[in-house]
């Protein structure tokens, strides 16, 4: 019998959002983190831009909300905005107690540098150099690191949470409530159930679904496909930010070229030798991120490319170099010297703004579970996320979820440890054939890239939904004949999610934001609302 590992909360995730919220709960009682590689392997070591809050005297809460408002396209919730824009200096002063670092003004050493990017009226963005996620996870690390409260596991993945469903109340619907997760040990293969009066999900967002994409391999939506498994609510999921430009080399990692280098005055050109950027906008490479990744990707599907190329060389070659040394260096290591010829880019996938649905506590439909940063809908980006706002989103609900835990002491929910049933592995071989588990993620990717991308239309998001139905059912028999692992959780929760985000995108019959679908070219006043799906089917997350 395997023994349950109890505490008071159990945290999913070692990103901003995760590691956040442990260090205020953990003055309240007993924290668990898993995470399912090392502790920094996250999205938020990889942000660079920095995060957003009212800090300047010239900038007001109100500015702040207009523009996420605008860019998020008529779908955010306005109150969670403001509450958002509001609590966000109290948040990022807790970040510089707990030994964060921001970069300071040159002329004022006493004040910080705040950078301004696209769709801000104002300077606003708080950075540390170009590295501004690393520090975070850098500084939150340590703290929850010097904190006897807290227990961080690495490489320990949650598998499925934990509900009604498996304490004799399989087809119960309603009223459901979270009492952990099945969680994966991956140095010993056993999976285990981990409980807690509160589970917190902060796995990060699903951007992996797609071929090009600038998030690390964590980011599978695991998180997503394990709520919408136990039946809690998800939104929103067809809103998926694509950045313009990131180096094109199918054999690596994706590496992001930033807009600066455009705004330095680089030029696109499709592999005919043609700058087309002039033909959809007349703003040509400057134009917004949106506007040129779709410009982008239209190239490439009327050419069958795989990708475009950007040049510079036409600028003065020192200037380049001391403007741009990491991406000039990044080029140089991958046989492309920036400042002499033209090199291949892509766009590629890089942020989910849907997520499961919560409300102004970070609170699921699901008793006890609450969802925080990038695998949360809370509704502040809407359509369309507004930079540097979503390390902001994520300190300000793990606030609001411990505030709300703390003002309700009942609120914890009572787990019924000796109804949990151990994981049952038994009648699974040990038939892991990752050439099947490669062959189905490379399939999956490849179909989202080209069905469900910058563009969509109905043939093609239609034809993506049969062979996603077909590649999930494949997934699923797998998944219950052999022994679980990391590779093969990925996978499923991976196809979950892309069959998630395909009938998001069908029911939405307009291009709103992030998604424009040929088919519907405007947006309508009566599809200007949430796309929320909840399972209705039998429960997909039974312990085997
Ligand atoms: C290249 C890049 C640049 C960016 N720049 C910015 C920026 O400048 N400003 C900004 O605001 N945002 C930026 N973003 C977005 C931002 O970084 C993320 O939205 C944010 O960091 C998400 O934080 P999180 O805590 O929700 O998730 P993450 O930081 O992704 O953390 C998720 C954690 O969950 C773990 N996990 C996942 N699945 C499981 C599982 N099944 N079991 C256990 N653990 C699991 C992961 O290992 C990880 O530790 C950028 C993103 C990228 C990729």
């Amino acid at each position: 019998m395997t023994p349950v590992r109890q505490s008071d909360f159990l945290v999913i995730g070692s990103g901003i959002a995760g590691l956040s919220f442990a260090l205020k709960a953990a003055n309240t009682g007993t924290v668990t983190i898993v995470t399912k590689k090392e502790h920094k392997d996250s999205n938020t070591n990889y942000a660079q831009g920095g995060i957003a809050a009212v800090w300047d005297s010239q900038d007001s809460y109100d500015k702040h909300v207009q523009d996420t408002l605008i860019a998020g396209a008529g779908l955010c919730r306005e109150d969670a905005v403001r509450m958002m824009v509001r609590e966000g200096p109290d948040r990022i002063r807790e970040l510089i107690d707990w030994g964060v670092r921001f970069t300071r003004s040159k002329q004022k050493s006493e004040t910080y540098s705040l950078a301004r990017e696209g769709g801000h009226s104002l300077a606003r963005i708080l950075h540390y150099k170009d590295i501004t996620g690393r520090e975070i996870e850098r500084a939150l690390i340590q703290a929850t690191r010097e904190h006897p409260n807290i227990t961080i596991l690495e490489n320990h993945m949650a598998v499925d949470l934990i509900t009604e469903h498996h304490t004799e109340q399989e087809n119960k619907v309603e009223g459901l409530h979270c009492y952990g997760s099945y969680v994966l040990e991956k140095e010993t293969g056993q999976v285990i159930p981990y409980t807690a009066g509160n589970t917190l999900l902060c796995t990060g967002g699903a951007a992996r679904a797609y071929l090009h994409s600038t998030n690390p391999d964590i980011a599978t939506g695991d998180g997503i496909a394990m709520a919408y498994r136990a039946g809690a609510k998800v939104a929103n999921l067809e809103f998926i930010q694509f950045h313009p430009t990131t180096f094109y080399n199918p054999e690596q990692e994706s590496f992001l070229i930033s807009e600066a280098v455009r705004g330095h005055g680089a030029h696109l050109y499709n592999t005919r030798g043609e700058r087309f950027m002039l033909r959809y906008d007349e703003r040509a490479e400057l134009a917004p991120r949106d506007i040129v990744a779709r410009a982008i990707d239209t190239e490439m599907k009327k050419h069958g490319d795989s990708h475009v190329l950007l040049d510079i060389t036409h600028k003065d070659a020192e200037e380049v170099k001391t403007r741009f040394p990491n991406i000039y260096q990044y080029c140089l290591d991958n046989k492309y010297d920036l400042t002499r010829e033209r090199i291949p880019v892509v766009p590629a996938a890089h942020y989910m703004c849907g997520g499961v649905n919560v409300d102004l506590d970070a609170r699921s439909s699901i008793e006890g579970l609450f969802v925080i940063g990038e695998t949360s809908c809370t509704g502040v980006h809407g359509a369309n996320r507004l930079a540097s706002n979503s390390l902001l989103e994520a300190v300000v609900f793990s606030h609001r979820a411990i505030e709300y835990i703390c003002s309700h002491p009942h609120s914890p929910v009572h787990v019924p440890v000796d109804k949990i049933p151990e994981w049952d592995a038994s009648g699974t071989e040990n038939t892991e054939e990752w050439v099947l588990i490669a062959h189905d993620r490379r399939e999956l990717q490849e179909l989202m890239w080209d069905y469900v991308g910058i563009i969509r239309s109905n043939i093609r998001l239609q034809r993506a939904y049969r062979r996603v139905l077909l590649i999930n059912s494949e997934v699923e028999d797998f998944y219950r004949r052999t022994r679980v692992t990391s590779g093969l959780l990925e996978l499923r929760n991976l196809s979950m999610v892309s069959y998630l985000m395909i009938r998001s995108a069908l029911q939405r019959e307009e291009s709103r934001g992030l998604h424009y679908t040929t088919d519907y070219p405007g947006a309508k006043e009566s599809e200007c609302h949430d796309t929320l799906l909840q399972r209705t089917d039998r429960p997909w997350n039974m312990a085997k």
